[in-house]
C-alpha cells in the first residue's frame, strides 16, 4: 500500500524509531528527526539508563513491525529478582511460576541501533540527525528545527507531526504554550534520584554474580539494582534520597563517606566494584519523575507518544515497554479510522490514557515495594504462595506482577484493578492466619479467589 501522506516524527529514540518503521511499513512517507548525532556513527552519552528490562508488551510492539527474531539475540533473560539481604543472604524470587514467563535485560544502545538500521532499509523514511526541534505550529503541522553544527533554522511541513521526543518534549511544550485549548500538565518528582555504577566482567568475560536475574539490594529507604549486559558486566543503579535522611546524594560527598555507606549497606556489592569511587564522582545523579498531560493531540495534526506523553518512574520496567505498546494501540486505530487523523488520535487517547495513568501509578507503588517490601517476611511468604499457585495452576492464577508484565492481552488499567485487590486479599489472609497447614494448595487458591471476588464487588476473578 502506498500512502503519500507525510508524517514527521520528532525523536529517533526507542519510541520514535519503532514508530517511524511501523508508519513506513503502512506506506506513509516519514521524516525522522533527532537532536543527537547518529549513535551508530558517534559515541554519545544518551543521558538515560544503559540497559533496560524488556518484556512482553514491548515485544508486542516489535512483533507488529516484524522484529521479534531480530531482538532476541540482544536479550539476556532475567528469571527473577535475586534479593541481597542486609545480612548477606541471597533469595531468588521468580517473576512467575510459569517457566516461560521472564523479563529480559537489553542494552538501550543496541536496541536503538537495531531499530535505526531497520529504518535505514525503508525508502519511505528520511532520517536527519543533529536537528533539535524548537517548536511546532499545531494547526498546520509545521515543525521548526535548529541544526546543531550550522545553527541554521529550518521549518518542515508535514500532514501530521508525532512527538516521540521524550520527557523534555518540544512538541509538548508547544502544546502547553499554545493557550487556545485547555492543556493539563503535571510533573511529580520522587525525593530519590539515581546514579549508574557498574560491576565489571570477570577476566574471561563471565559474570561476577548470577547472570539470569535482576539483582536487588532493598534497604528500606534506599535500594540498589543490577542488570546484566552481554559483555559480562552489570549496570548497577543506586536509588537514594537527594538530600533527606542520614544517607543521601548530598551527604555522600567524599570518598570516605561513599566507602562507609557501601561498607554498611552493600558490602557484597562493594567487593565487586573496583571503580566505585571514580564512577560515583564522574557519573551524573539524575532525577526520577512522573509526567502526566492531556490532551495528547490537537487539530488532528499533532500527537504525543512514549515518554513525551507519559513519563513514568522505572520501577515496573515499563517505560519503554509502554511506549512500544503505544505504537501497537495506535496502529489498531489507524486500521479502524485510516484517513481521519482526528478520529484516530481521539480514539487512541480515549483508550490509552487510562492505561498509561495506571502504569505510572503502579510504577510508583513498585518503588516502595522494591526498596522495602521485598525484604519483609510477609511479602516473601506472599510471593512463595503466588509462585506455587502459578506453577500448579498456571491457567487459574496470575499475580499482579504477571498481570502487568506478562498479560499483554490485558490493559494496564485492568491489570492494576485486579492486581491491587488480589494483593490486598492475599496479604489480609496471611496476616489473619487463614491459610492452615491442613489446607491443600487448591483450597488456598479458592480462598484467595473468594476474598478477591468479595473485594471486587462482582463475581469476576482473574482468569
Ligand atoms: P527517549 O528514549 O527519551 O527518546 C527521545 C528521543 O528524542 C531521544 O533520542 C532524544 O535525543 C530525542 N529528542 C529529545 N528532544 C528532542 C528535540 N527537541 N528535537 C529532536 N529530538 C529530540 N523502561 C523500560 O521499559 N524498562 C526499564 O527497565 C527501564 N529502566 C529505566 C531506567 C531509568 C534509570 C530510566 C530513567 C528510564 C528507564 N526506562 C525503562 C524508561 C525508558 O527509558 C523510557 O520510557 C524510554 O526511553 C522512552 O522512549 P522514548 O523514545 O519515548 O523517549
Amino acid at each position: 500500500m502506498k500512502n503519500q501522506e507525510h508524517i514527521l516524527i520528532i525523536g529517533a529514540g526507542l519510541c520514535g524509531s519503532l514508530l517511524a518503521l511501523r508508519m513506513a511499513q503502512r506506506g506513509y512517507r516519514v521524516t525522522l528527526m533527532e537532536k543527537r548525532p547518529d549513535l551508530r556513527k558517534e559515541v554519545i552519552d544518551s543521558g538515560r539508563s544503559i540497559n533496560l528490562a524488556f518484556s512482553d508488551r514491548g515485544m508486542k510492539g516489535l512483533r507488529l513491525a516484524g522484529l521479534e527474531e531480530k531482538v532476541l539475540p540482544l536479550c539476556i533473560p532475567m528469571r527473577g529478582r535475586m534479593i541481597h539481604s542486609a545480612d548477606g543472604q541471597l533469595f531468588m524470587s521468580p517473576y512467575s511460576g510459569r517457566s516461560y514467563e521472564y523479563i529480559n535485560s537489553i542494552s538501550r544502545e543496541d536496541l536503538n541501533v537495531m531499530l535505526l538500521d531497520e529504518c535505514e532499509k525503508m525508502p519511505e523514511i528520511t532520517m536527519l540527525f543533529n536537528q533539535r526541534c524548537t517548536g511546532v505550529t499545531l494547526e498546520t503541522a509545521e515543525a521548526t528545527f535548529e541544526d546543531y553544527h550550522t545553527k541554521e533554522i529550518k521549518s518542515y511541513q508535514a500532514d501530521v507531526v508525532m512527538g516521540a521526543d521524550g520527557v523534555g518534549s518540544a512538541l509538548r511544550k508547544s502544546m502547553l504554550d499554545h493557550r487556545k485549548f485547555l492543556f493539563s500538565y503535571g510533573q511529580d518528582f520522587l525525593t530519590h534520584g539515581y546514579k549508574e555504577l557498574s560491576f565489571p566482567p570477570l577476566g574471561n568475560g563471565g559474570y561476577q554474580v548470577e547472570k539470569n536475574a535482576l539483582h536487588i539490594w532493598p534497604r528500606g529507604k534506599d535500594m540498589m539494582i543490577a542488570l546484566p549486559n552481554l559483555d559480562g558486566s552489570f549496570t548497577v543503579t543506586l536509588f537514594l534520597s537527594w538530600e533527606e535522611g542520614k544517607d543521601s546524594f548530598e551527604s555522600l560527598n567524599s570518598d570516605a563517606a561513599v566507602t562507609d555507606y557501601f561498607e554498611r549497606e552493600f558490602p557484597d556489592a562493594l567487593a565487586l566494584m573496583p571503580d566505585l569511587l571514580e564512577e560515583f564522582k564522574t557519573n551524573p545523579t539524575s532525577p526520577l519523575g512522573t509526567i502526566k498531560c492531556s490532551p495528547w493531540h490537537a487539530y488532528g495534526k499533532v500527537l504525543l507518544l512514549g515518554d513525551a506523553a507519559h513519563g513514568i518512574v522505572p520501577f515496573y520496567g515499563q517505560g519503554m515497554n509502554s511506549a512500544f505498546e503505544d505504537i501497537f494501540v495506535l496502529d489498531r486505530y489507524i486500521d479502524k479510522h485510516e484517513g481521519d487523523w482526528k478520529a484516530i488520535f481521539k480514539a487512541y487517547q480515549d483508550e490509552r490514557k487510562e492505561d498509561t495513568d495506571a502504569i505510572a501509578d503502579l510504577a510508583v507503588d513498585n518503588f516502595h515495594e522494591m526498596k522495602a517490601h521485598t525484604a519483609r517476611p510477609i511479602f516473601q511468604e506472599k510471593r512463595k504462595l503466588e509462585i506455587a499457585f502459578e506453577e500448579q495452576f498456571p491457567k487459574e492464577y496470575f499475580s499482579k506482577y504477571s498481570l502487568v508484565t506478562f498479560r499483554e492481552d490485558l490493559r494496564y488499567s485492568e491489570a492494576m484493578r485486579r492486581g491491587r485487590v488480589q494483593d490486598k486479599a492475599i496479604l489480609n489472609l496471611i496476616h489473619d492466619g487463614k491459610f492452615t497447614d491442613a489446607m491443600s494448595l487448591h483450597d488456598k487458591l479458592d480462598l484467595v479467589k473468594q476474598e478477591t471476588r468479595k473485594m471486587l464487588h462482582d463475581d469476576e476473578v482473574v482468569e
